[in-house]
């Protein structure tokens, strides 16, 4: 059934929905600018609520029914900082039912600006057919060409079935506990109510990304005997244990990770291979910077003459699909062992802070494939499928809400994200929102019915 007021246009549906589209080019700037312009920045989490207000306000007007999820008691909440989601749907006229939900769902937080600007990061400047400021690109500009083609979709006059949902969602860069990874435990990213999620991460218009490898973050910590700085014989470096591992690493690990690839399409290629980074190390004294005067007197903290009896290491192991997490910490686990067996005094502890699986979405799901065929029309290209170095909000939607019907697709370029000068192409935004219009539209359910 056809929105009673608005009467079914003439043509070839997907023309009128792309011209839809162009015709809100201005409102798409000025809505990621308004983005852009709230300082939604995580740590600590600031104007999360303002975020989400504007959006929801937004939605509300054209009609969407509008709920603000709190994330009550998920880590980083607080009356100081909470944690404020905004979850937006539209069914079509005449109910949801006979049509799918598609979701689109945005990170509203972005990461400090740092330095280095030209221009003022939270300005939302247009100049020369960009939009600037800190998350333009990761992923305000995204979030809103995804409203934009919700919007152009309500409005275009064409029949349709289903639901769409938009959703702005806090936390992403610390891990998202408090955006999706809360939502999904309640249900939002799950069937029966949603079908397909797109999340419009900056990965350029004409990639469509499939999934990402595997993390563990583990600690391992060595114990030493503390002894006096001067007379190390006495005791026992926890440190010097720590670099006898380290240095296993470096000889002998990476050089086997980097032998092992992946069938999976990652970006950049580089990382088509497992890796390992030691994110950080701590032994001995707490980590504090020393000073002196001209003197050689110190100025500030006071260094303390000990053999460090402890030692710290954060590991950060990122896996392919073709390796199981319990093969990656037994390897880990079998070069500590055999470090405990071969050298005198070395003993460890091992600890998991956390772990996602890879995930990688049916490279004939549904979603894929309509958003595959709307870059076909809209670029006149075909698109690249591509899969993530790192974890995003995926994750959660996978493991949690237990979708697999899940991409990355959006504007911007990835290299972006996080630099100083951040920004969109307007074209991009424009392109991505006709994507994801068309998309939406044939995933509802609508285009094989409708016309
Ligand atoms: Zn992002």
């Amino acid at each position: 059934m056809a929105h009673p007021s608005v009467p079914v246009p003439p043509g070839d549906p997907v023309d009128t929905l792309l011209a839809n589209v162009a015709a809100r080019r201005d409102e798409l700037v000025a809505l990621t600018q308004a983005l852009v312009r709230i300082p939604t920045v995580n740590p600590p989490g600031d104007a999360y609520e303002a975020c989400a207000r504007l959006l929801g306000e937004r939605l509300a007007a054209r009609g969407f029914a509008v709920e603000y999820v709190r994330a009550h008691g998920a880590p980083g909440d607080s009356d100081a900082h909470p944690r404020v989601n905004v979850v937006a749907r539209l069914e079509a006229p005449g109910g949801s039912a006979g049509g799918d939900c598609v979701h689109f769902n945005g990170h509203i937080d972005v990461v400090e600006a740092g330095a280095g600007w030209t221009q003022d990061p939270f300005g939302g400047a247009l100049v020369g057919g960009r939009v600037y400021g800190r998350g333009s690109c990761d992923m305000k500009g995204g979030l809103a060409a995804a409203v934009i083609a919700a919007e152009a979709l309500a409005a275009s006059g064409l029949r349709w079935r289903g639901a769409v949902e938009i959703s702005g969602t806090v936390d992403e860069e610390s891990g998202g506990y408090a955006g999706v990874g809360y939502l999904a435990e309640r249900g939002y990213f799950s069937r029966p109510r949603v079908q397909h999620v797109i999340i419009p991460e900056p990965l350029g218009v004409d990639r469509i990304c499939v999934g990402h490898r595997g993390v563990w973050w583990g600690e391992v910590a060595t114990r030493g005997r503390i002894a006096h700085g001067s007379m190390p014989f006495l005791g026992d470096s926890a440190i010097a244990h720590m670099a006898a591992f380290l240095h296993r690493i470096e000889s002998e690990l990476q050089p086997r990770l980097a032998q092992r690839r992946t069938a999976e399409p990652v970006e950049p290629p580089g990382a088509r291979v497992s890796t390992l980074n030691v994110n950080s190390v701590h032994g001995g004294q707490p980590d504090q910077a020393f000073s002196s005067d001209a003197q050689g007197r110190p100025t500030g903290e006071l260094p303390a003459p000990v053999v460090a009896d402890r030692c710290r290491a954060v590991i950060d192991r990122r896996f392919i699909a073709e390796e199981t997490l319990a093969e990656v910490k037994a390897e880990i686990v079998a070069m500590l062992d055999e470090l405990r067996q071969t050298r005198a005094g070395f003993d460890y502890e091992l600890r998991d802070i956390m772990s996602f699986l890879p995930t990688a979405t049916p490279r004939d799901a549904p979603v894929v494939l309509a958003t595959a065929r709307a870059i076909a029309r809209v670029l006149g290209r075909e698109p690249r499928l591509i899969a993530s170095p790192g974890t995003y909000d995926q994750k959660h939607i996978v493991r949690t809400g237990r979708l697999d019907q899940c991409i990355a697709y959006g504007p911007g370029i990835l290299e972006l994200a996080h630099q100083p000068d951040e920004h969109v192409e307007v074209d991009d935004l424009l392109h991505a929102a006709q994507v994801m219009a068309v998309a939406a539209w044939e995933l509802t359910g609508s285009a094989a019915g409708a016309g």
